[in-house]
């Protein structure tokens, strides 16, 4: 659901349907609100609406200017940047793949973090100083108590009401994004300046506590001021609290080879078989997918999930063959974290495991991936907690 409006030195800039819609939300705002904060009162409606809309598409090309601030840094330190893409509120570029930010030097991710809300935050201070040193006011409007007389509802009247909303919001967009909530900017910074000192590990798991943290203390300020503030922390709450869920798991697939957790008992089915047979085999043996064999090679997947579609009478004149879906495969040595991707990007939960000879030595699915994550997380509390032993026998004792 995202369209490609621009190329930037290479970098394809992507924009979510979700953003199109936030952009007519704030032309609106911008239309009806009164001054400063919107041209409400500008005559005649339709000066009134260029100038809403103007304003909106600048304030979105300010955003795109944060996120190019971020992807053409990261750049300059030779990571490869896939494309950025402006969603509903803010923008993400792809270096803010974990994967890839994992491998640089802290002090360059620090950089690279502070880059889009140092740009937003310069933008503003030099919008609202043109006001100022222009027109003796950030408003740019310095009285509006004889408006109409004025003559300030005129649309040329109003572009330094433009110029001090477009500096206002990008001023808080820029403190807004230093706030140091994981996975916002902020919350990036504070983790690569950890991470100078631990590892990339204890790094991000301190940066999500002190994020968490930091939300709740932004929620209890909004709270006892603005509504909006509270709701916004706890959606930064939830983020910071994901994201670090998500780390975790990604830090324990990555050490996870995928020979190790797949099923090598594999069924498979026949492609000739009718679909009413194995529709039958599914329910004796009760596995929801299976690769499916030609001469003894491996020629396609089939799942419960797609003989759904196919109503009780042709049931009978398909076999497995008509419905298959393409093999999608990872070999035996690769990661446990690949594996998770490659199910990404194909949208389905299993995959045949198969060697260098194309021939098939397991499968892998979903809850594969999840059992492990499960033991694994156990089975690295139970060593923490072995090693913590011989600490704690001495105080046990006194
Ligand atoms: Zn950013």
């Amino acid at each position: 659901m995202s369209y490609k409006v621009a190329t930037v030195k290479g970098i394809p800039i992507y924009v979510h349907i979700t953003f199109l819609l936030v952009f007519l939300l704030f032309a609106f705002i911008f239309a009806i609100s009164v001054w400063p904060y919107g041209f409400r009162y500008v005559e005649p409606p339709i000066a009134r609406y260029i100038l809403a809309c103007l304003t909106a598409l600048l304030f979105f090309v300010t955003l795109l200017i944060h996120e190019l601030s971020h992807s053409l840094l990261a750049n300059s330190y030779g990571l490869k940047i896939q494309n950025i893409t402006l969603f509903f509120f803010g923008g993400i570029s792809a270096i803010e793949n974990p994967e890839n930010v994992r491998n640089i030097d802290p002090s360059k991710e620090l950089n690279i973090a502070l880059a889009g809300p140092l740009s937003n935050i310069i933008i503003g201070a030099v919008l609202l100083a043109f006001n100022y040193f222009v027109y003796g006011s950030v408003f740019g409007v310095p009285d509006v108590t004889n408006w109409v007389t004025e003559g300030l509802t005129t649309f040329t009247a109003n572009i330094p009401t433009m110029i001090f909303l477009l500096g206002t919001l990008n001023l808080l967009l820029g403190f807004f994004n230093i706030l140091p909530i994981y996975p916002m900017d902020g919350g990036r910074v504070l983790r690569a300046w950890l991470a100078k000192r631990n590892t990339y590990e204890e790094a991000t798991n301190t940066a999500v506590s002190i994020g968490k943290g930091f939300s709740v203390v932004l929620a209890v300020i909004g709270i006892f001021t603005n509504w909006w503030l509270a709701i916004l922390a706890l959606f930064l709450y939830i983020s910071a609290a994901e994201e670090g869920k998500m780390f975790k798991a990604t830090t324990i697939l990555e050490d996870i080879v995928v020979k190790d957790i797949m099923t090598t008992e594999v069924l498979t089915v026949d492609e000739s078989m009718p679909l009413v047979e194995f529709i039958n085999f599914v329910f004796q043996k009760k596995h929801p997918g299976y690769p499916v064999i030609k001469n003894g090679r491996i020629v396609g997947m089939i799942t419960v999930e797609d003989t759904r579609h196919i109503n009780e009478a042709e049931r009978y004149a398909f076999t497995v063959k008509d419905i298959m879906k393409e093999v999608v495969s990872v070999h035996p040595d690769a990661t446990a974290l690949d594996a998770f991707n490659e199910m990404g990007t194909h949208t389905v939960g299993r995959l045949v495991v198969l060697d260098s000879e194309r021939n098939m030595v397991g499968i892998i699915s979903r809850t594969d991936l999840m059992t492990a994550i499960y033991l694994k997380d156990n089975f690295k509390n139970k060593t923490n907690e072995s090693q913590n032993e011989p600490q704690n026998e001495p105080q046990s004792e006194s």
